[in-house]
Parts: C-alpha cells; sequence; structure tokens
C-alpha cells in the first residue's frame, strides 16, 4: 500500500497518465451522442493499473484533487480538438469523485478550466455516484446547480449500486441515468436484474432524464434495452475505450 502511494505520487510527476474515450450513442447506433474519458494509469514497474485500483488509494492521500483537474484540463482540451477539426460537436463526460466535492471551489475550477480551453459549457457533463448525492446533499446540490446554471450536464454514474435516494433525485439538476453495467450484465438471465433495468428506464423518463445503459456487450441485450424504452448505451458492442489517437479513424469507419 504505501509503494503503491509513492508510486502515485511519483506517476503524476513523471506524466504516466492518459485518457481513454468510450463512444456513447443512440440506441438505434445511428448518432454518436458522446465520449466518457477514462483514467489509464501505464506504470513502468506494474503495468497497465485500473482506476478501481487507484482512484481509491489517490482518494485517500489526497491526489484525487490534482488527479481531477489534469482528468478535467485533458478531457476539454481533447473536446475542443474534435470541434476544431470538425469531428462533430460531442458530450464530454468526465467522472468525478465525491472527495472533488469536500473542497469549496469546484465549481470555480471548473469554469476556469472551460474558459482556459475554450469549451462551451454546455458540452461538458460530469459523471458523479450516489454517494454524493446522499453524504453532502446541500453541498453537492449547490456545486451542481451553479455548474447547471451555466449549462453544463451532471450524470449518476453505476446508477442503483450505491446508497440511492430517490428524493434526492428529483431535486438535483440531472440529465442522465447510468444504469450500472452489472444489471445490463445479468438482464438477460436474471429476471430479477431486468426488472431493475426496467424500473431504472421507467424512473429515468418519469422525471425526464435520459437512460442510458453502460457496459452493453451483446446485440441481445441493446435489443432488450430498446424494447424497454432505454435511449442510449455504451459499451464493448459499440465501441471500446480508446486512446484519443484512435477517434477519427473510429468516426470515419462509422460513416456518424
Ligand atoms: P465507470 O465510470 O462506470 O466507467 C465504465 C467502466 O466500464 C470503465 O472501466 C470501462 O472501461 C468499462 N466498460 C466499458 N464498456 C464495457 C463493457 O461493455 N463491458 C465491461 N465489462 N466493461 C465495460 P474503467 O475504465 O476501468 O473505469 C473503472 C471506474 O473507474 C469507472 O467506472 C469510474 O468510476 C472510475 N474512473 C475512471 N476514470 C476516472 C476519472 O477520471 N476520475 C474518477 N474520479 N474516476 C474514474
Ligand atoms: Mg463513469
Ligand atoms: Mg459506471
Amino acid at each position: 500500500r504505501l509503494s503503491l502511494e509513492r508510486d502515485l505520487r511519483l506517476a503524476i510527476e513523471r506524466q504516466e497518465f492518459h485518457l481513454c474515450f468510450q463512444p456513447q450513442w443512440e440506441i438505434e447506433g445511428r448518432r454518436l451522442v458522446g465520449w466518457e474519458a477514462l483514467l489509464r494509469w501505464n506504470s513502468p514497474t506494474r503495468g497497465t493499473v485500473t482506476p478501481s485500483d487507484f482512484i481509491p488509494v489517490a482518494e485517500d492521500i489526497g491526489l484525487i484533487h490534482q488527479l481531477g483537474q489534469m482528468v478535467l484540463e485533458q478531457a476539454c482540451q481533447e473536446a475542443v480538438r474534435w470541434s476544431e477539426r470538425n469531428l462533430g460537436e460531442f458530450l464530454i463526460s468526465v467522472n468525478l469523485s465525491a472527495r472533488q466535492f469536500a473542497i469549496g471551489d469546484l465549481a470555480t475550477q471548473i469554469e476556469a478550466v472551460l474558459s482556459a480551453t475554450g469549451l462551451d459549457p454546455h458540452c461538458l457533463e460530469l459523471e458523479i455516484t450516489e454517494t454524493v448525492m446522499v453524504e453532502n446533499p446541500r453541498r453537492a446540490r449547490d456545486v451542481l446547480s451553479e455548474l447547471k446554471s451555466r449549462g453544463i450536464r451532471v450524470a449518476i454514474d453505476d446508477f442503483g449500486t450505491g446508497y440511492s435516494s430517490l428524493s434526492y433525485l428529483s431535486t438535483f439538476p440531472i440529465d442522465r441515468l447510468k444504469i450500472d453495467r452489472s444489471f445490463v450484465a445479468s438482464s438477460l438471465n436474471d429476471p430479477n436484474a431486468a426488472a431493475i433495468v426496467e424500473a431504472v428506464i421507467s424512473l429515468a423518463r418519469a422525471l425526464d432524464m435520459v437512460a442510458i445503459a453502460e457496459g452493453v456487450e451483446t446485440e441481445e441485450q441493446r435489443l432488450f434495452l430498446q424494447s424497454q424504452g432505454c435511449h442510449q448505451i455504451q459499451g464493448y458492442l459499440s465501441g471500446a475505450p480508446m486512446r484519443a489517437c484512435e477517434i477519427e479513424a473510429f468516426l470515419n469507419s462509422h460513416h456518424h
């Protein structure tokens, strides 16, 4: 654990991080709506470390703020490049850690990144978890409402896996609900998972939010989601996370 912490601190200085981007599609598959930025750590000694293994450590030792700043900057820069190269206007979704809400200046920090990069605020979406709504609801609502008033969008990630508070859901400015990939994965052979998927889609629709399913790997899953009225999908079926330099070729091969 100590050596992981030490390596993480060095990794920031040594720039061992990069972002990958995963496409998000309308469920019919004809329109690409956005890209999620996913952090990657290529450690010279550990190999590729998954964010699930190093984000919690970065949170504990306070490195998440620096890391989060870097992710925001690089993600926004990349989205500006897409429109400069006429690849299209897409949403860029950035994952935020609950810890990033604990310090007071998140809204200011994000606005500074937007003005430094020149990204249209309407192109940025922040992915938060249910934890953020429950842990510090007043703070989170204030920050998100301020960002919302500038046009920035908000999504709830991994919906259904945390401590959900349905009463908070309607009081937060939320645009999209991301159905957790564990429900999607079981939806075809576990009636309970299928029921949860159906319920989340109905909930999103009733609250005027967009439902996006994560981790869609097969055409059968996509068809099931479509039959339930799900709006959008993200997953290996329609594109795995890729490096920034691969995006242009991906777009060309899909004649979007
Ligand atoms: P997430 O935000 O729910 O991201 C989706 C994860 O599902 C990604 O894993 C992605 O590679 C994976 N995935 C995408 N399509 C499929 C599929 O069809 N099947 C399966 N089995 N998996 C799929 P990844 O990149 O390892 O990220 C794991 C988690 O780490 C993310 O979950 C997110 O919570 C966190 N994370 C990633 N990047 C950042 C970041 O920049 N900041 C923060 N705070 N957290 C991040
Ligand atoms: Mg996410
Ligand atoms: Mg997720």
